[in-house]
């Protein structure tokens, strides 16, 4: 049962500095305030997870990670996922934004999420 697709990427040759980004990115999260919204979860956590591990390992956040390990002056990033974003990404990306002043596009399966740098989604927060 506890089989459940997990989208942390270990493999990817790369993978250290993509955590490494993350973990800074999460940081950042934290300084401006944001919680970490487990209401999303439709499982319950392994002993060696937390909220936010889990959280942080969702593919449009390692999509923006990697960008940034790429090009950490990015002032524009482009993003799909073949599922609906959570509220906790969709949080922590307009923040993330704001923050990096950057314009973050994410194509889910619902629509298209256009994050402005004045941290406000073009969803307007109804997803
Ligand atoms: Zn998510
Ligand atoms: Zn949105």
């Amino acid at each position: 049962m506890n089989k459940t697709f997990r989208a942390h990427d270990s493999f990817h040759p790369r993978f250290k500095e993509i955590s490494n980004e993350i973990e800074k990115i999460s940081k950042e999260l934290l300084s401006y305030g944001h919680k970490y919204d487990s209401s999303c979860f439709t499982r319950s956590l392994n002993e060696n997870e937390t909220v936010e591990s889990v959280l942080c390992g969702h593919s449009d956040r390692l999509a923006i990670a990697w960008n940034f390990v790429v090009n950490p002056n990015r002032s524009h990033i482009q993003a799909t996922k073949n599922l609906r974003v959570c509220r906790d990404c969709h949080e922590s990306t307009k923040l993330i934004a704001m923050i990096r002043q950057c314009e973050i596009i994410v194509r889910d399966a619902n629509r298209i999420h256009h994050f402005h740098k004045n941290g406000q989604c073009s969803c307007n927060d109804c997803f």
